[in-house]
């Protein structure tokens, strides 16, 4: 479904990306996890159309992607939701969640992903009017993601969406990540650096190392790996 093939990235002088290769088939959850300034959000941010790689390709259902528009990439079903929530915090819930769907024209469809997005989330429900900037860290976290449904992506790319959020909360939005891909069919591309809880989710995984691809296979032979568990399991 998504395929990035021997990216090289860099900011000025700073080689973020070297040589990446991966994949992320239809139907599955591929976790990323790396150290602070591995690279792990540059690789969402390539995929995206945010940072256009130097040398190496994205391709996205079959076609070349590494030089289209960003609006057009999200228009294919290829949707980041990146750190730090990125809402508009001076708008309302209801707003943020509509200006997710700004690019369809599919107004049944938008206004059943809608509904589907409350159904998920219904502490969003119940906040609808109130400013997003106003909402805590757990709900601005939901509020995201439900604005990420509202594209319709076929492909979902989550940039730590656990980041600083208390732990019942963390559960949820595992649970979640989980749902959206078995009730919505959507693909995901999770960036984590709660690395155990991100291979418990996923069918797939990566470790990157100072912008290399170090280690990858199924999320059940990473957990079990003494490297990754040395390193980023904490055991
Ligand atoms: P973290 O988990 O801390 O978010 P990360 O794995 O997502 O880290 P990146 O944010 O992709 O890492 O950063 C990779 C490297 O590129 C780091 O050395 C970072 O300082 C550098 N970098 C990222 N964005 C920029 C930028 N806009 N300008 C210059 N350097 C950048």
């Amino acid at each position: 479904m998504l395929k990035l093939e021997n990216l090289d990235v860099f900011y000025g002088a700073i080689h973020a990306l070297r040589g990446v290769s991966v994949t992320v088939d239809e139907g599955e959850i591929v976790t990323l996890i790396g150290a602070n300034g591995a690279g792990k959000s540059t690789l969402l941010r390539s995929a995206s159309g945010m940072v256009r790689p130097k040398t190496g390709s994205v391709t996205f259902l079959g076609e070349n992607i590494t030089r289209t528009p960003i609006a057009s990439i999200v228009s294919r079903g290829l949707v980041h939701c990146p750190e730090g929530r990125r809402i508009f915090a001076n708008m309302t819930v209801k707003e943020n969640l509509e200006l997710g769907a700004y690019l369809r024209k599919d107004k049944a469809g938008i206004a059943s992903d809608y509904e589907y997005a409350l159904n998920l989330f219904p502490r969003l429900r119940e906040r609808l009017t109130q400013s997003a900037g106003t909402l805590s860290g757990g709900e601005q976290q939901m509020l995201a993601i439900g604005r990420a449904l509202m594209s319709k992506p076929k492909l979902l790319m989550m940039d730590e969406p656990s980041l600083g959020l208390a732990p019942v909360i963390v559960q949820d939005i595992f649970r979640i990540i989980t749902t959206i891909n078995q009730e919505q069919k959507v693909a995901v591309l999770l960036v984590e650096q709660n690395a155990n809880k991100a291979l418990a989710v996923a069918h797939r995984g990566y470790v990157l190392e100072t912008g290399r691809i170090t280690l990858q296979g199924p999320a059940a032979e990473l957990r079990t790996n003494p490297e990754v568990k040395k390193a980023y399991l904490g055991e």
